[in-house]
């Protein structure tokens, strides 16, 4: 096998979603990087590979990145995978590939398994621009000022969310974006108790409040995004410009009252504007 660095995407719950390429790759690679070997060691026995695996995660040292690329200077096939998933994505394998790159190592991307990816293409919500944002703060605080930030972006919004705090991110993105946003969870995907919702934030909010099964295993938020204006709307381009551009930093309400105030508005519509595109 060449020698390069090949990224090698792992199933996210249904092992029949390991590629006959993937299987391959780590079959005949020189040195596995896992972000957890033990955890990697169980997959690899399910298929029957024996190849050697080191540690590269996170917070791997630049001497562990430094030996893994004299290695393949040397002429070795090094794997990364992560736990599931695409490495990379939220995931450890960034500062690798840039070392690798730079030292004119080949960087082979295998496609595979991603549940951003995944959960986009079964959510319903539209898929022709979309932000991956990842995992959103763990505080209540911070997490409602990136929603804010992202408040008016023009695409899908993908989030990775821990179980125990969905229903926390919703009431914040309620709060932050509106009652009549419309979004999706998607959990658990590929595996037994796969659910793919959609509804707006309101509805969602209220059916993972009221079933604690909606709380567990893993799952992926999805915003959709901001609705655009009508095409009666009776502001201004450059007002809108200035309602949504605040809007980014404030409450809804907050920047449609400033807006009012500016333009001579009705609060009421502007608002209306900002969480329902009306
Ligand atoms: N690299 C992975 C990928 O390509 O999707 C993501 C790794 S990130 C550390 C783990 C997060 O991905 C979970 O907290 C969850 O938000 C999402 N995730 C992973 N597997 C999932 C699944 N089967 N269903 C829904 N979400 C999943």
């Amino acid at each position: 096998m060449e020698r390069g660095l090949y990224i090698v995407p792992t199933p996210i719950g249904n092992l029949g979603d390991m590629t006959q390429r993937a299987l391959e790759t780590l079959a005949q690679a020189t040195l596995i990087a896992a972000e957890d070997t033990r955890h990697s060691k169980k997959l690899l026995a399910h298929y029957g590979i024996a190849t050697p695996l080191t540690g590269y995660h996170e917070h791997s040292e630049p001497e562990v990145t430094q030996r893994l690329l004299e290695r393949m200077v040397a002429g070795d096939a090094i794997a990364l995978v992560s736990d599931a998933g695409t490495p990379l994505v939220s995931d450890p394998g960034f500062r690798l590939v840039r070392a690798a790159q730079e030292a004119g190592i080949p960087v082979v991307p295998l496609p595979g398994p991603c549940a951003a990816v995944t959960a986009l293409s079964a959510a319903g919500l539209p898929s022709d621009r979309f932000f991956f944002e990842g995992f959103l703060p763990a505080k209540s605080g911070a997490r409602r000022s990136r929603l804010q930030a992202l408040l008016s972006q023009q695409g899908t919004l993908i989030i990775y969310e821990a179980p125990h705090r969905i229903a926390a991110t919703l009431e914040d993105a309620v709060q932050v974006m509106g009652d009549d946003r419309e979004a999706a969870v998607a959990r658990e995907l590929s595996k037994a108790f796969e659910t793919i919702r959609r509804g707006t934030l309101k509805d969602l909010l209220s059916w993972v409040a009221g079933d604690r099964n909606q709380q567990r295993g893993e799952l992926v938020l999805l915003i959709g995004p901001m609705p655009e204006p009508s095409a009666g709307a009776p502001l201004a381009e450059r007002d809108q410009r200035l309602l949504y551009r605040l809007a980014q930093e404030l409450p809804p309400r907050k920047a449609a009252a400033i807006v009012a105030d500016h333009t001579g508005q009705r609060s009421r519509d502007l608002y209306g504007l900002l969480v329902e595109g009306e």
